[in-house]
């Protein structure tokens, strides 16, 4: 057969979860043989699905799919101005495609590809968000029954109130009045609105609860979703040492990166940050100074799978476990490449997981799955997901811009998400 070489790269939008997703097919000259890559910047599909129809996809046609490292460089540069998260995506789809190509050509799972099993099941995390102590306890215990041994548990969501469940939202507004009576100013703007002082005052009672009640095996997670004034982080990290987390995620946004050092001093809460990184230059100073214990990295907005696992070393030489951001607006073939890169690294810590509902699985077959507070991977070829096109035109991606993310302090004024 002729050289193989790249001869069509598709974009498909399609939200089968009720999360626009952006996935990257490419095709091969061999009619057989394709890589499919998770390209998912959901706030901004169309932005990305631009990128690579018009940029990479010109670029790629009639290059040799084996040459990944070579691909990554120059598709990076290509543009002169790099490392933003629009293009990051757009490249990450192509990155895990062609890392699904190489494992068919191998006839082996990506994971063979990037060392072997270091373990046979990866632990996961899932969500017990509630709107008080109990509810959160009742949630955190269901999952426990279901096999858990890690939970991230949120009062509220993120900040106390920071979600569009307008009963949540009413709870615990309700609670967190009574604790500060604030109130907006007239003619405050439209938004999700929060209280980063009055969460912070919630979060100690929270994990004074839930150890009371669940004991001391099961380990917790918390975000604070960068929603509180370092200082103010740095003093919840403090107050939450008594209880033990497993990590705190986001005490500062990427923009305060440097009180971390404060918290290095102060306090032994083992801390994780990074899921909003997009260049892979923002790791570096924080992993070699041991100023985080976790990497929350969204795969695809550094760049995939090939960017993602010189991260991971850079972790792994500095004691710093990985712990990959898995929330719902990653594809099942992104999530499947946080569990290949988990699988074979040894210096795993925890993986984020989203349960998919029946039309992922449809969409998506081969997408993993879980037992018992693991996934397995098979030993299928590649990254082991396929996707049916015919079934993801059933759910039309929807565009716009998602309502958790117009957040707002009591004064009205905006805050991050
Ligand atoms: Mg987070």
């Amino acid at each position: 057969m002729n050289e193989l070489v790249i001869k069509e790269v598709k974009v498909i939008l399609t939200a089968p979860g009720g999360i626009d997703l952006v996935v990257v097919k490419v095709e091969t000259n061999d009619p057989d043989l394709y890589g499919l890559g998770c390209a998912t910047f959901t706030q901004r599909v169309y932005a990305v699905k631009t990128a690579i129809e018009k940029y990479l996809k010109p670029f790629l046609i009639g290059k040799d799919p084996s040459r990944i490292e070579d691909i990554w460089h120059s598709a990076n540069v290509s543009g002169y101005w790099r490392n933003g998260p629009i293009m990051n995506n757009a490249l990450s789809g192509i990155d895990m495609a062609l890392w699904d190509i190489k494992g068919k050509v191998a006839n082996l799972p990506v994971y063979e590809l990037l060392g072997g099993k270091c373990r046979e099941g990866i632990p996961l995390y899932r969500h017990a968000d509630g709107a008080d102590e109990v509810e959160v306890e009742e949630n955190v215990l269901a999952l426990v029954d279901e096999g858990y041994q890690y939970v991230r548990c949120q009062m509220g969501m993120y900040g106390g109130s920071g979600t569009t469940d307008t009963r949540l939202i009413n709870k615990v507004y309700e609670r967190s009045n009574k604790v500060v009576s604030k109130r907006s100013p007239k003619g405050a703007l439209p938004g999700i609105y929060f209280d980063p002082e009055a969460y912070a005052k919630s979060v100690v009672g929270l994990f004074e609860h839930l150890r009371l009640k669940v004991g001391p095996n099961v380990e917790f997670i918390h975000d604070i979703h960068e929603r509180v004034s370092p200082i103010e982080a740095v003093r919840l990290a403090k107050n939450l040492e008594p209880y033990h987390l497993f990590y705190l995620e986001d005490p500062v946004a990427p923009e305060n990166l440097d009180w971390l050092k404060m918290f290095r001093e102060q306090t032994t809460t083992p801390i994780a940050v990074g899921e909003l990184f997009s260049n892979i230059n923002e790791w570096k100073t924080i992993i070699t100074n041991k100023q985080i214990d976790f990497i929350r990295c969204h795969v695809s907005t550094v760049g995939g799978i090939t960017p993602a696992k010189k991260i991971a070393i850079l972790g792994e030489l500095h004691g710093v476990r990985t712990a990959w951001h898995g929330p719902g607006d990653i594809s099942p073939i992104g999530a499947a490449a946080n569990l290949h890169l988990d699988i074979s690294s040894p210096n795993f810590g925890i993986q984020e997981w989203t349960l998919m509902n029946e039309a992922l699985h449809e969409v998506f077959p081969g997408s993993p799955t879980v037992e018992e507070g693991f996934a397995y991977l098979s030993n299928r070829p590649g990254l082991g997901v396929d996707l049916d096109e015919e079934k993801a035109k059933k759910y039309p991606a929807q565009g716009g811009i998602p309502e958790w993310t117009l957040a707002r302090t009591p004064d009205g004024t905006v805050a991050r998400p």
